[in-house]
């Protein structure tokens, strides 16, 4: 069988997707294209001067050895970076960088029709009415198709995916999702709904917020309704309630609720309840009420890693039929990483912009707009100004950072502000290792290597570089 870039990258792929992860796998190798393969050197396309850096930085000595293993000990690779021009139609052209490391179903929503008691009202429609439909007030946007798994969700998502499949038959009962704000605790508990109102279309599902609920009872208090209150919850199959943060320092509600939740738990019906914080430190709660959360699950949802925000930019968009340059997707994942809701927001402006100024999406309009989202890189520090702190500190001039010196002191002090440089600018690691006298981007990977070991390693060499962080987060504001 002859050997083709093709053969070797394919085999290659097949070690490389056993030892990293899937999403990772997905962003970082799925979109590499081979295109040439001389004896020992196999070139590869990839799309963008960042993900070839990513490359470089986490996945080096993987691909070093994968190579090895598929062309012997002296094979190469070598990359050729998609560059994407919006200005011009000559199309991509490609620069080629040598590897230097070589060291190192729209489902119909089914109401059913409820015949509620003479008495009881339902608190969601107009009251008075005998014969209603209990709607479950789920969105249907929410989905587990258009949810991205990550680290970040995995046990959250694939507990309430059980809890979808036999409502009220896993240990998961309550479900409590809890994690910061625009996670997706709103979108998984509503998932859960709307797949069990799909596969078991009998099954009366309501979803309320803990606000609304409260909301009711009050009203239900004033009309002197109670009863009718409780019995219409008591009739849910599966009750999904967000955010029962909202229940703190209200004992009525509390008390309300608790008889809700003992008599559907006792009757064999699913609770899923999501919460801004893990249940022990919900404040003002009574502790009766704690510790029935304690009775099922309580599962987290984190801010996603960036392969996960790179995968749900990309679900958004092609459900949107967006397309955006890799490079734009790339930097707004990069740099919104404060929340799901957050990166959505950025990516709508993104399309406002354009439109209104009927401009494309590239990646110096991103830049623009990121910027009103992302404090940190307007006031970002230059690589000017954490060479001058670092200096400062410990008493060196800038030029020798510049230079050969290969002085114990001094490498550190160059490694030190390369590190800061990477974790402090957006600027790419070729562009540091200029400021460097020229070094190349392997040289600041190897710093930041370095100086990363030696924290791990060296607690005075950590304190001086915490004193050094602190000055230059004063400068950030
Ligand atoms: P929370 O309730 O935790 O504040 P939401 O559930 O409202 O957050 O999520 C905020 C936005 O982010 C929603 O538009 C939601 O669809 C989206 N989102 C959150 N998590 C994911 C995910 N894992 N995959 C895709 N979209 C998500
Ligand atoms: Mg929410």
């Amino acid at each position: 069988m002859t050997i083709t870039h093709d053969s070797v990258w394919r085999n290659a792929l097949k070690i490389i997707q056993d030892n990293v992860s899937i999403q990772s796998y997905k962003t970082w190798f799925e979109p590499i294209v081979p295109v040439g393969l001389t004896e020992k050197v196999i070139t590869i396309q990839v799309p963008s001067q960042f993900f070839y850096e990513w490359l470089e930085e986490h996945y080096v000595t993987l691909l070093r050895k994968t190579i090895q293993r598929e062309l012997g000990e002296d094979a190469r690779l070598e990359y050729r970076i998609v560059i994407e021009n919006s200005n011009t139609n000559s199309g991509p052209y490609t620069i080629e960088y040598p590897n230097y490391n070589t060291g190192n179903s729209e489902n119909q929503e089914s109401t059913i029709p409820m015949v509620i008691g003479k008495n009881i009202k339902n608190p969601f429609i107009i009251p008075g009415l005998k014969k209603v439909n209990i709607d479950s007030q789920l969105n249907r946007n929410y989905n587990f198709d258009n949810f991205i798994e990550g680290d970040c969700n995995r046990l959250a998502r694939s507990a309430g995916y059980a809890v979808a499949q036999k409502p009220a038959g896993t240990a998961f009962n309550p479900l409590v999702i809890w994690g910061g704000v625009g996670l997706g605790k709103t979108h998984l508990a509503q998932a859960v709904g709307n797949e069990i109102k799909k596969k078991m279309p009998n099954k009366t599902v309501l979803y309320v917020s803990s606000e609304k609920f409260t909301n009711q009872f009050i009203d239900a208090l004033k009309n002197n309704a109670v009863n009718d209150f409780v019995h219409f919850y008591q009739l849910i199959d599966v009750l999904i309630c967000d955010d029962i943060q909202f229940f703190a320092n209200k004992q009525k509600t509390q008390d309300i609720f608790f008889h809700i939740f003992n008599h559907l738990h006792q009757s064999g019906k699913q609770l899923v309840l999501t919460s801004d914080r893990p249940p022990r430190d919900l404040e003002g709660m009574e502790e009766r009420l704690l510790s029935r959360f304690k009775w099922g699950l309580s599962a987290d949802v984190q801010i996603p890693d960036f392969e996960t925000r790179i995968a749900i930019l990309e679900k958004k968009m092609y459900s949107d039929g967006i397309e955006l340059p890799r490079e734009v997707v790339e930097f707004v994942a990069y740099n919104i990483n404060t929340n799901i809701r957050e990166l959505e927001g950025a990516l709508i402006s993104l399309l406002a912009q354009s439109s209104l100024n009927k401009k494309e999406i590239d990646l110096d309009l991103a830049k623009k707009i990121i910027k009103n989202f992302v404090k940190s890189v307007s006031r970002e520090v230059s690589i000017d100004y954490i060479q001058k702190t670092v200096c400062e500190y410990f008493d060196i001039s800038i030029e020798k950072l510049k230079e050969k010196t290969r002085k114990r002191s001094i490498v550190q002090a160059r490694q030190l502000s390369m590190y800061l440089a990477k974790n402090y600018t957006k600027n790419s690691l070729k562009v540091i290792g200029k400021h460097f006298g020229g070094r190349d981007h392997s040289t600041v990977i190897h710093s930041c290597q370095a100086v990363q070991n030696l924290l791990d390693t060296d607690p005075e060499f950590k304190d001086n570089v915490d004193d050094i962080q602190k000055k230059i987060q004063m400068n950030i504001g």
